[in-house]
């Protein structure tokens, strides 16, 4: 097995077809408005949101920009929180799930703003669909549909075993959801094309500079790496599962309420073009409603990307995760047999009990931070980023929302909850499976 930490781990698509740009180390001491931490899509976008609002930004990133499950993930643009409505529904009462649902549906219509405002070049397609292999599948994602159509207004449209072959090649699925508010992109360019964005807008971004403590200062904050500080007037937390590294007693506290679980993707070879068009003939981003679910899309080349699996144990890439991964993916596209895998990398998620979001801030209120997007985070980061920054500029309406919910740390300690929790997940996987 490979750990995150490993810089030997295998390259992934993105890595290959993206453009990076190098940003200095922090080798000095330097003073801003807001400093943030972390460069994945919630660091990009808070920072982004700041700088725009005319705060001078630091964000610091420990290893690349995208380095984390922002730049590694399957690119589906999925405009909800990972939760589901009806666990908002019952922490926040009606009136409060409506607005997290305005949030997030709202970010997904920003978002494009943004990358088209920025000249983001990140392969953005629309189209998502969400779709059931087994019956009870189809009920639950047909009330889903009743549900948010009557309560939030949802624009779905419902796709029958009928009309099913003109959107998804399989004989897998019997029902499914299209959101044309989803759809999918380059996650990675998407990440590099924030940080250029953010640069544009006079914030500054150093790489290879982990966070290691902070301090009160004056009325500020003195955030530490190894190699500089940063005094800020307000930190933000975007450290994700890497927030565990921070000695801070606070960072220290929120470790425990995340849990790492690792997850894999595969990209075919590039597909010709009517084998690309028997795949996915419509070019939505696909995947199922199970616990454990498969998610797939076609990129500009005509790769199939295809993710699924998890490890509670934290791995990134167990041994022979692309053999499985493989078999996964011709079980849903037979006529895949012959075409060859050519990447096949891993990350990490942060789950949190109830799959909501985590938000909060010290005792001070100078130091802020969010996590646990709990596996889908490329829409919900930019709708939190939009969260934060409004707190950041004193409306804390949305924040104080999402900070009443009791977030609880996982039992077990560190060594124990990962097998803790694989086993009360086990049961969930077993009814997902059992037909
Ligand atoms: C394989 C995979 C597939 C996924 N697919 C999808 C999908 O298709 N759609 C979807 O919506 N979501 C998906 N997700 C989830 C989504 O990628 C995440 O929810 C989202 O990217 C989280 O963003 P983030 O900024 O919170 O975390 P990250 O992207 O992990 O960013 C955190 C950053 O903080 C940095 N950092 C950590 N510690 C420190 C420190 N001490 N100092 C400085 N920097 C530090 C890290 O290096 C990292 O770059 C997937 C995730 C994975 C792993």
């Amino acid at each position: 097995m490979q750990n995150l930490d490993d810089e030997s781990l295998p390259l992934s698509l993105y890595e290959v077809t993206a453009e990076r740009v190098n940003y200095p180390e922090l080798t000095d001491d330097v003073s801003c408005d807001v400093c943030v931490v972390g460069g994945g899509l919630l660091g990009l976008h808070t920072a982004l949101a700041a700088a725009e609002s005319g705060a001078s930004v630091v964000l610091l990133e420990a290893r690349r920009v995208g380095w984390g499950a922002s730049g590694r993930n399957g690119g589906h643009l999925i405009p909800e929180f990972s939760c589901g409505m009806a666990k908002l529904e019952s922490a926040l009462g009606d009136g409060g799930a409506s607005r997290a649902w305005q949030i997030v549906r709202g970010a997904a219509h920003e978002l494009r703003s943004r990358i088209e405002r920025h000249r983001i070049d990140c392969d953005q397609r629309d189209g998502h669909m969400e779709v059931a292999i087994a019956q009870r599948h189809a009920d639950r994602l047909h009330q889903w549909y009743e549900h948010a159509r009557r309560r939030y207004g949802a624009q779905f449209r419902w796709i029958d075993r009928s009309e099913m072959q003109r959107h998804v090649g399989s004989q897998r699925y019997i029902a499914g959801l299209l959101d044309m508010d989803g759809g999918h992109v380059h996650p990675l360019k998407l990440c590099i094309g924030l940080a250029r964005a953010l640069e544009d807008s006079g914030g500054q971004v150093f790489e290879r500079s982990a966070v290691t403590s902070w301090q009160a200062a004056g009325e500020g904050v003195c955030v530490e790496t190894e190699t500089g500080t940063v005094l800020a007037k307000r930190l933000v937390l975007c450290a994700n599962v890497g927030i565990s590294s921070i000695r801070a007693p606070l960072a220290q506290r929120l470790a425990k309420r995340i849990l790492p679980v690792g997850t894999w993707i595969i990209a075919t070879q590039p597909l010709s073009g009517p084998l690309a068009q028997s795949v996915l003939p419509t070019r939505a981003a696909v995947c199922d409603n199970r616990f454990v679910l498969d998610y797939f899309r076609l990129d500009r080349d005509n790769r199939l990307v295809f993710g699924g699996g998890c490890s509670y144990l934290g791995m990134a890439t167990p041994q022979g995760f692309a053999a499985g991964m493989r078999r996964a993916m011709t079980r849903v596209f037979p006529q895949l047999s012959e075409t060859r895998i050519d990447y096949a990398w891993g990350g990490v998620i942060d789950i949190t009990q109830q799959r909501i979001p985590d938000l909060g801030c010290d005792d001070t209120g100078r130091v802020i931070y969010a996590q646990g997007f709990s596996g889908s985070g490329v829409v919900a980061t930019m709708a939190v980023a939009g969260i934060l920054e409004r707190a950041l500029g004193g409306d804390m309406a949305d924040f104080t929302l999402f900070q009443r919910i009791d977030q609880k740390p996982f039992p077990g300690g560190p060594w124990m909850r990962g097998p803790l929790t694989a086993a009360g997940m086990f049961w969930y996987r077993f009814l997902d499976q059992a037909l």
